[in-house]
């Protein structure tokens, strides 16, 4: 099942591929790519495809901008769209290094191979990953931008929609599929125009490659039907925002060390230490899972959108949801990210979080019963229940006094992010919106 080098040029020559796009992330989790015609065929696969990596966000580093990309074979995909000759894109993820050879510890990816290769260490195989990435649908204005009107105005779960947005999803499904996701749902969600597409669970950095192919994927079909699609956390206020809930196991040798049939909720005490990890780092997470100033308007109450830091098993209000299952899909339901985070960043932050629970071998508070938002301050100060960061700049905040998940970045990908950040937030400081206006013109 391993794909080798001469798979790849036999279906470079089965499928009329033009194009190689190599792609990589950067800090703020945009998808990045060298596209070389298949001319280079045989650079891409010995590692020899150079970029400058100077303008690269979050690379910056004068001295060292030249790159190398080491393309992963296991990624291999012919794109079912090409150029207009009908010559098609084939597509790799690669990792980034250093013209010596070394992994750049500025790249995300190999940041996460770095930190699954100590979950190794310490005995276990694989961190499983399922994300639910939700998005909106909107209509494409004339001149190809994007505009807020909704393409539908069907609702949660609609049967009955054969509308544009519920077209626009299926033709994404089947393309996902026509390049090897196995896609598990597809809906409309509760907000106007919002979609969720969910394809299977796998391993952590698998998932993460292919979840930032399933965000270029669902881009390019919307364009082809006239519509925009966004991953902002909450595109329209007063309307429910986009969320990326993690769903988390671990294995060790094909065995889902989260389970426990007699466990309370299923749960093994492993996953009980690996979810108290979660929830003591979680106010540092959140600046990895919720990377932008537009997230914060995401975690209010009203959304089905997580605020404080509890956990629980029927309940959808909390931080962290124990679905009802068995066995391989006993999991941790992580519901604070949103799809405007890195994915490499954010699985490498929860599990160092997560292992480091399991090292500490401490139970987490007790699971809520009732809505925490029904929950007066009083009462959730005496369970201990802590409220997420309020903004940006607080999660930032957060993440600067938590060395642990700095460590799960390291220290060239912490730098990139808080200056990232800082700057964003100034920015941000500065602006004067219409909101303000409103409000103060009178004054
Ligand atoms: N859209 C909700 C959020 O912001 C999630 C809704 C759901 O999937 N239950 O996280
Ligand atoms: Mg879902
Ligand atoms: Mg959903
Ligand atoms: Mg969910």
């Amino acid at each position: 099942k391993t794909i080798t080098a001469e798979d790849i040029k036999k279906s470079v020559k089965d499928n009329d591929v033009r194009f190689l796009r190599l792609a990589f992330t950067d800090i703020n989790g945009t998808s990045k790519a060298v596209e070389v015609p298949t001319s280079q065929l045989d650079k891409v696969l010995t590692n020899d495809i150079r970029f400058d990596g100077s303008s690269i966000d979050g690379f910056v580093r004068l001295e060292e901008s030249d790159m190398v990309l080491y393309p992963d074979f296991s990624t291999w995909a012919v794109l079912p769209w090409g150029d207009e000759k009908g010559g098609k894109i084939g597509r790799l993820v690669c990792s980034v290094h250093k013209t010596n050879g070394e992994p750049f510890e500025g790249d995300p990816r190999n940041n996460l191979k770095r930190v699954l290769k100590e979950m190794k260490e310490m005995g276990f195989t694989d961190f499983d990953i399922g994300f639910e990435a939700e998005f909106h649908l909107f209509k494409l204005g004339e001149d190809g931008n994007w505009t807020t009107e909704v393409p539908d105005h069907a609702s949660y779960f609609d049967m009955t929609s054969d509308d544009a947005g519920a077209r626009c999803r299926r033709d994404i499904v089947e393309t996902l599929e026509s390049i090897g996701f196995e896609v598990e749902a597809a809906h409309h969600e509760v907000g106007d125009g919002q979609q969720e597409i969910d394809f299977r669970f796998d391993d952590a950095l698998t998932t993460a490659d292919r979840v930032q192919t399933f965000k270029m994927v669902v881009r390019e079909v919307a364009r082809k039907h006239g519509l925009y699609a966004t991953f902002m956390a909450k595109p329209i206020e007063g309307q429910a925002g986009n969320g990326m809930h993690t769903n988390m196991s671990l294995f060790k040798d094909g065995k889902n060390v989260f389970y426990d049939k007699d466990g309370e909720f299923h749960l093994s005490d492993t996953a009980l230490y690996f979810l108290n990890g979660i929830l003591e780092h979680a106010r540092a997470i959140t600046a990895i899972g919720n990377p932008t100033v537009n997230s914060y308007k995401r975690l209010i109450p009203g959304f089905e959108a997580p605020v404080y830091i509890s956990w629980a098993s029927k309940n959808r209000s909390p931080l962290v949801r124990i679905p009802d299952a068995e066995e391989i899909n006993t999991r941790l339901e992580m519901r604070s990210a949103d799809p405007t985070a890195n994915p490499y960043l954010l699985l490498a932050a929860c599990l160092t979080a997560g292992l480091n629970g399991i090292k500490e071998a401490k139970k987490p508070m007790a699971p809520i019963t009732s809505n925490v938002f029904e929950m007066s301050e009083e009462e959730r100060a005496k369970r201990g229940i802590k409220p997420l960061p309020s903004t940006l700049h607080n999660a930032v905040k957060a993440f600067k006094a938590d060395p642990l998940i700095q460590e799960a970045l390291g220290e060239h990908l912490t730098q990139s992010f808080i200056d990232s950040k800082n700057l964003e937030w100034s920015k941000y400081t500065q602006s004067v919106s219409d909101w303000e206006r409103d409000r103060y013109m009178g004054y």
